[in-house]
């Protein structure tokens, strides 16, 4: 028995991704396919999907997330934006009935490795930075990213290394943002899609930990580890490192 899956966003540049690879694995099926302007719950029941990926707008991924669990369905949501009271709900709405779900700010199994790492290495390297590079279509900085690796090196290493000097910022900006204590560098440029390098320093050594995400498809296998793991789950979990470790 192959798990049935409809993917929404499916004509998004995530979407259409999460169809091939979808397609591509034996033990799932793709039940079906929607996209702006559906009727979701009515796409489900006529998949009768078990399983269904949301990759669409920050706007329309929690009232699709309710759709998706009360349509009895779990969902798998790859769509940023999510605030922690609508995160609260659906774990709730999940628990509720029993079924999984899976939300995953980031899907690139290295991307949750590289902060896992981090975080270990800043328990012993406290001194470290942040550089994150991004194509030049990217509107926010920092990423989202780089943001939770700060927060997890900042809870593993505790309190932040005194400074060596008073530092004067000639230019403000110029040392970084550092609202987690850890300094953050974005970069935007043609060329690149999403990198990231944490750049840690110590007593005559340095270690730098980097990640690179070559092409969408790098997001691929977690939204299909998530597509299984989901069936095993009796409420909604947040975060692909939930899955993996
Ligand atoms: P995209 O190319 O704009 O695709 C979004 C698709 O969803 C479009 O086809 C859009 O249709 C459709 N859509 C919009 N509202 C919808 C609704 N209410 N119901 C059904 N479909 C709807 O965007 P993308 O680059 O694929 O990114 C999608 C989301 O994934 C973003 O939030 C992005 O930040 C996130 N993302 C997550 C990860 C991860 O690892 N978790 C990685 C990359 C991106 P129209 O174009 O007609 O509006």
């Amino acid at each position: 028995m192959t798990i049935r899956v409809l993917v929404n966003g499916a004509k998004g540049r995530m979407g259409s991704e999460a169809v091939k690879a979808v397609e591509a694995d034996p033990e799932l099926t793709l039940a079906g396919a929607a996209d702006q302007g559906d009727d979701l719950p009515r796409a489900i029941a006529q998949a009768q999907a078990q399983v269904v990926v949301d990759f669409t707008t920050p706007q329309a991924a929690f009232p699709n997330a309710q759709a998706i669990v009360l349509a009895g369905a779990r969902p798998v949501i790859g769509t940023t934006g999510f605030s922690e009271a609508e995160i609260a709900r659906l774990e709730a709405m999940t628990a509720e009935r029993g079924l999984g779900g899976v939300i995953a700010p980031n899907f690139a199994i290295g991307a949750v490795l590289m902060m896992r790492f981090a975080a270990e290495a800043a328990r012993h390297l406290p001194h470290v930075e942040i550089i994150e590079i991004h194509h030049d279509h990217k509107a926010d900085a920092p990423s989202g990213t780089a943001v939770k690796t700060a927060q997890l090196i900042s809870q593993a290493r505790g309190r932040a290394p005194a400074p060596k000097v008073n530092e004067t910022e000639l230019n403000p900006g110029a040392r970084g943002t550092k609202d987690t204590g850890v300094p953050i560098h974005s970069v935007r440029l043609p060329g690149h899609v999403a990198h990231q390098m944490v750049v840690f320093g110590g007593t005559g050594e340095s270690l730098t930990l980097r990640h690179d995400t070559i092409h969408r498809e790098c997001f691929m296998p977690g939204v299909v580890l998530a597509c299984k793991k989901v069936m095993t789950l009796d409420r909604l979990v947040y975060g692909l490192e939930r899955l993996l470790f």
